[in-house]
């Protein structure tokens, strides 16, 4: 992964056996595989260990995840029971992504994420909060709220809270439901805010709820440069769909992820895709969530090789050997195609970037290759077969 400080802290621990954690994490940790850390748990781990808040700037991808959920795990006190911890994101992908991992890195200690978020039955949740574990909630707002008006959920005595992703918080109107939320949980915890941008609003919220905070800024070099091979082609609008099925049909196992700016649009194309015989999964706004469980769980596991997705579906999507992310429709902006772009290429793997641009939209494209710091390069379509098989390569 290719990072960069901005901040002056120097990282002084150049692998995980440098941290000072228990033999269980150590060990949970060595399991990942991972060589060693990224340049966020260098500068963020250590001050969490020690006890200090922490605001993180950085972005997915950049290993955020695990730089708050070991300093976590190390904090809870394994013989308690009840919740110890709270994560608030944004999304409810992101919930599970959150609590994946650290289930994955509390694995030899007894610390049990509980998942709450909306569009899922509460029962369960609330079965799952009366259990006698040692418990980290990770949550969406509304549903975290919820419980608490439900008397469900007790965060009095939470050590350790974590804002993930707080700049998207408030860019989905979360604001005033974090703040109730926080009104529940004791002066004492200890907590970590990570946010891709730092608008004056989180500034307020660093300045009301957290103490004294130490400020990591770590940017993920925008696109992930060294690992993301970004091209273009020039595509009439009305072939497009032909475009992209000579991409699907040139790669021998391709997972790809194609984006559209609606929900109509990426309806209308994943319906197109499958009646000729391409299996796609479709990821929106407007679908359930149990449909996208499926679809992502199917993509995930390489059952369906094709995702077709909006662009709010699938911000923060972490899903490990996507190989290509397909610009079928123009990104708004810079921000969003990098963000898009970063689906692919996760974790220092590689990836490539297609944007298919239409006549009417290369104006706007050039405006955003200009902010960008590499090069898209142009290049031709493969040439179609006539006679493809799509079951090869999509199923
Ligand atoms: P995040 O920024 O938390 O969304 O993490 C992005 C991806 O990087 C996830 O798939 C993590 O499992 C992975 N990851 C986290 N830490 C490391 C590390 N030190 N080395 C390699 N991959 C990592």
């Amino acid at each position: 992964m290719t990072t960069e400080t901005t901040t002056t802290t120097e990282a002084t621990h150049a692998s995980f056996s440098d941290f000072p954690v228990s033999a269980q994490t150590h060990k949970a940790v060595a399991e990942q595989g991972w060589d060693a850390p990224t340049e966020i748990q260098k500068l963020t781990i250590p001050a969490l260990l020690e006890g200090e808040d922490v605001v993180g700037l950085a972005q997915t991808g950049s290993g955020k995840t695990a730089a708050f959920s070991i300093p976590l795990i190390e904090a809870m006190d394994k013989r308690a029971r009840g919740i110890q911890a709270l994560i608030i994101v944004p999304t409810r992908e992101l919930a599970s992504q959150a609590a994946d991992e650290l289930k994955s890195l509390s694995r030899h200690n007894p610390v049990k994420p509980v998942v709450l978020c909306g569009g899922t039955s509460i029962k369960p949740q609330i079965n799952a909060l009366r259990g006698r574990a040692t418990k980290v909630a990770v949550g969406t707002p509304g549903r975290i709220l919820d419980h608490l008006q439900r008397g469900t959920l007790q965060l009095g005595s939470i050590k350790y809270l974590v804002l993930d992703e707080a700049d998207r918080m408030l860019d989905m109107g979360f604001a005033p439901d974090v703040g109730r939320i926080l009104s529940h949980t004791p002066d004492s915890r200890q907590t970590a805010l990570f946010s891709a941008t730092m608008p004056k609003e989180i500034k307020g919220i660093v300045n009301r709820h957290m103490r004294s905070p130490r400020w990591v800024a770590v940017e993920t070099k925008a696109p992930t440069v060294d690992t993301v091979e970004q091209i273009y082609y020039r595509v009439d609008g009305k072939e497009k769909t032909t475009a992209l099925k000579a991409l699907i049909d040139s790669e021998e196992k391709p997972l790809i992820i194609v984006f559209r700016r609606t929900k109509r649009g990426a309806t209308n194309l994943h319906r197109q895709l499958e009646r000729q015989g391409y299996r796609a999964g479709l990821l929106h706004g407007g679908k359930t969530q149990s449909q996208r469980t499926k679809a992502l769980a199917s993509f995930n596991d390489g059952r369906t090789r094709i995702l077709v997705a909006t662009n709010v579906a699938a911000r923060g999507l972490d899903i490990p050997n996507v190989s290509h992310v397909i610009n079928y429709d123009l990104p708004e902006d810079v921000d969003t195609y990098v963000h898009r772009i970063g689906r692919t290429a996760r974790a220092g793997k590689h990836g490539i970037a297609v944007s298919l641009i239409g006549e009417a939209e290369v104006r706007e494209f050039n405006q955003i290759k200009k902010k960008l710091p590499v090069e898209v390069r142009e290049e031709r379509l493969p040439k179609t077969s006539g006679g493809h098989s799509p079951r090869r390569n999509a199923a």
